[in-house]
């Protein structure tokens, strides 16, 4: 066996028009001859396939046929990997795909980890690895938002955006060498203040950065939002009207909703996790209580909440009561969207009352919005879009973070660049202030580069899908 020739399926498992499987490492090529038999008469032997050239042919295991298909050669350095990898698309379905994968193995490949591939690309130098991160981000995105940041990032986004800054503090910290070793020869005005002066829109850059982690965050994994709301008042109905689906059971009978019911959906340009709760009231039997307090639960877990109110009936205690949790949950940071359902009844309604939140009147029956053109789901997207300003974040320049380590070493950067200007601003040498721009460095650097422990390198591959 090569150890370091790895094989794997890259496509999902499953019937499918094709299957791909994937070969990648110094044994490649051999492999590759010893199961494909191209048919392409211009082409001698396996190595005179010229690399990126598709050729049809026979897959062999052993020597005996198993399939036909495509493979196609990618040469070392010119690969996703960085390695020599040969590509074979064979018929799509479990069987074949495993026979195939097989036939790899039975020639001398080894079974590829969970995002074997993408790490030997970190690992050769191909991909940064806030890039590779965004790939395992760029399969498993379930919304427009979430693919856009993790292709800009897979291509390099943040990582040049994190190498610029430390290009900066290098900058920065090279001058103060040349001050300090040659102090009378006039090679650098960075006296303290020029230092300063230096320092603050890396401040600014890195407090930016870390701020791009709220909305990174949102759009890399989604909003969990739960519905809440008395019975009847319209939950259910407004969930599968986000849904564009039949997700949870509409009833006239108060109280059907008891167990909670998720639907993930694409909004706006977001991907939410909507999880529509039991009607809260002043509870009946035993059941009821039980769905109440697992609401209470969830409202508590999510960061985004919809208040449901019937604006055909009367405002009542129980309404009264999800006012409360809502401005509690305001409170406490949460964000808040109340939508006075029932609007297509509203001749007969009440006055809406007024709240602290972004307020939408609609019909969740039929989509629309109170006296407006405008889909109910439509202006759901833009109420979204007001509250966390997607548009405000260029989510194409990949410049966002989006993992908690990622975060934790530009806050350990920032700071660092914080205690330079402060020790400046106490009256410490350059030098002093030197040494924290130094650890600042480092710190950028584990962020992106080679420099992180074997650890954390496998932390971050282990949720990749084999065969990525
Ligand atoms: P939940 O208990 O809050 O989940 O409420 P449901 O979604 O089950 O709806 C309760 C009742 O109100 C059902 O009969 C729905 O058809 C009705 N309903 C929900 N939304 C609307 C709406 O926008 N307009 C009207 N006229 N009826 C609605």
């Amino acid at each position: 066996m090569f150890q370091d020739t790895i094989a794997a399926i890259a496509t999902p498992r499953g019937a499918g028009g094709i299957a791909v499987i994937r070969v990648s490492g110094g044994a490649a090529f051999f492999i590759g001859a010893k199961i494909f038999r191209h048919k392409t008469k211009k082409y001698g032997s396996f190595a005179d396939i010229p690399a990126n050239t598709a050729v049809f042919g026979d897959i062999t295991d052993k020597g005996k046929t198993i399939d036909s298909g495509v493979a196609v050669k990618f040469a070392a350095p010119a690969s996703y990997t960085g390695e020599d990898t040969v590509e074979i698309s064979c018929h799509g379905g479990i069987y074949i795909a495993n026979a195939v994968l097989t036939a790899a193995i039975n020639a001398g490949a080894r079974l590829a980890g969970p995002g074997e591939f993408t790490k030997t690309a970190y690992l050769n130098g191909k991909i940064s690895l806030t890039g590779a991160e965004a790939v395992g981000r760029l399969i498993s995105a379930a919304g427009e938002s979430g693919a856009r940041l993790a292709s800009a990032q897979s291509k390099g986004g943040l990582s040049r955006k994190i190498g610029a800054i430390s290009d900066k503090i290098k900058d920065i910290i090279s001058e103060v060498c040349v001050f300090i070793d040659y102090p009378g020869e006039d090679l650098s005005d960075m006296g303290t203040g020029a230092m300063l002066e230096k320092l603050r829109p890396l401040q600014t850059e890195l407090e930016d950065l870390k701020a791009s982690y709220g909305i990174g965050k949102i759009v890399a994994d989604g909003l969990d939002c739960a519905i809440i709301g008395k019975p009847n008042a319209g939950k259910s109905t407004l969930l599968n009207m986000l849904s564009r689906g039949d997700v949870a059971i509409v009833h006239d009978t108060p109280g059907t909703t008891r167990d909670i019911v998720w639907s993930k959906i694409n909004i706006g340009g977001f991907t939410l996790n909507l999880y529509d709760t039991a009607g809260i009231r002043a509870p009946g039997g035993e059941i009821e209580r039980a769905g109440i307090e697992k609401a209470l639960a969830k409202t508590g877990e999510c960061a985004l909440i919809i208040g449901v109110f019937d604006v055909s009936a009367d405002f009542d205690g129980d309404d009264g009561g999800i006012l409360e949790i809502l401005r509690k949950e305001k409170d406490n940071g949460k964000k808040i969207i109340a939508v006075f359902n029932k609007c297509d009844k509203y001749a007969s309604a009440r006055e809406i009352p007024q709240t602290p939140f972004p307020a939408l009147v609609i019909s969740a029956r039929d989509n629309a919005v109170f006296n407006s053109a405008v889909s109910a789901c439509d202006a759901f997207g833009e109420c979204l879009e007001a509250i966390y300003n997607l548009g405000g974040h260029d989510l194409d320049s990949g410049e966002i973070l989006t993992e908690e380590r990622q975060y934790f070493e530009i806050c350990a950067a920032s700071e660092n660049i914080d205690a330079a200007a402060s020790a400046l601003e106490n009256g410490f040498t350059q030098d002093t202030a030197g040494l924290d721009l130094e650890l600042a460095v480092k710190n950028l650097d584990r962020c992106d580069s080679k420099s992180v422990s074997e650890d954390i390198v496998g932390r971050i591959f282990k949720n990749f899908c084999i065969g990525k």
